[in-house]
């Protein structure tokens, strides 16, 4: 059934602004050395226990303990403080090289979540759909599932075009992040060829922070998350 289940970020709801207690301002960034793909590296010993690798998926939920420390962003969104600077250091060299893009969701806590999917379950209802719960989880994550909450994926779009579709990933900045990300320990969390694997269907604008060694190695060999940890 994994292949049937599609989840897709909140569009309208999800892009919403939220005020920020604190704004940090992007520190400037060092240019990046230009590769093309990623560098043969040795793979990585994987720790599970590792922040960075903290599997949030249809079939593994948030542990019930989880806590994460924010740092706000100029965008209003927040982030787990320990990826911070690699964003920073990702936005602001895209910008050097004349990316335009626009963080339209981060950080949620479950209560937003909840609401989220709820208000998703009464529009199912509404809609006519005699299971508006299993409805609402193509479309939105049940809370605790969503990786939004983990405070270590992003949203991110091209500032002239920000739309969730698909066509997102035709956009320069897109492939921009796709070329680009791992340098600065973000992958591409849901690809189009592993949807069946992901659970959740193509998002070209959903970004997750794994950490540069895992984002290197997942990106010389092709891994979703899931794969790398051995759970594909
Ligand atoms: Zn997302």
């Amino acid at each position: 059934m994994r292949g049937a289940i599609v989840l897709l970020c909140v569009l309208a709801a999800g892009c919403a602004r939220h005020p920020a207690p604190a704004v940090r301002v992007a520190p400037e960034s060092a240019p990046q050395t230009v590769q093309t793909t990623a560098p043969e590296t040795t793979a990585p010993a994987i720790d599970r226990t590792d922040w960075r690798l903290l599997l949030v998926n249809p079939w593994n939920p948030l542990p019930e303990d989880f806590q994460v420390e924010l740092a706000a962003l100029e965008s209003g969104f927040s982030v787990d403080q320990r990826i911070y600077d690699d964003l920073q250091q990702m936005l602001g060299d895209a910008r050097k090289d004349g990316m335009e893009l626009v963080i339209c969701s981060a950080y949620r806590t479950l209560e937003q979540q909840q609401w989220l999917y709820d208000a998703r379950v009464e529009r199912a209802a509404a809609e006519g759909f005699a299971e508006p719960g299993v409805e609402a989880g193509r479309w939105v994550a049940k809370p605790n599932t969503s990786e939004h909450q983990t405070g270590l994926a992003l949203d991110i779009t091209a500032a002239q075009y920000r739309c969730l579709t698909e066509d997102q990933d035709q956009t320069p900045e897109q492939r921009w992040l796709m070329d680009n990300a791992w340098r600065y320990g973000f992958i591409l969390r849901y690809p189009q060829d592993k949807c069946a694997i992901t659970g959740i269907g193509y998002e070209p604008w959903h970004y997750r922070y794994v950490g540069k060694a895992a984002a290197t190695e997942m990106t010389r060999r092709g891994l979703c998350l899931e794969e790398y940890l051995g759970e594909g």
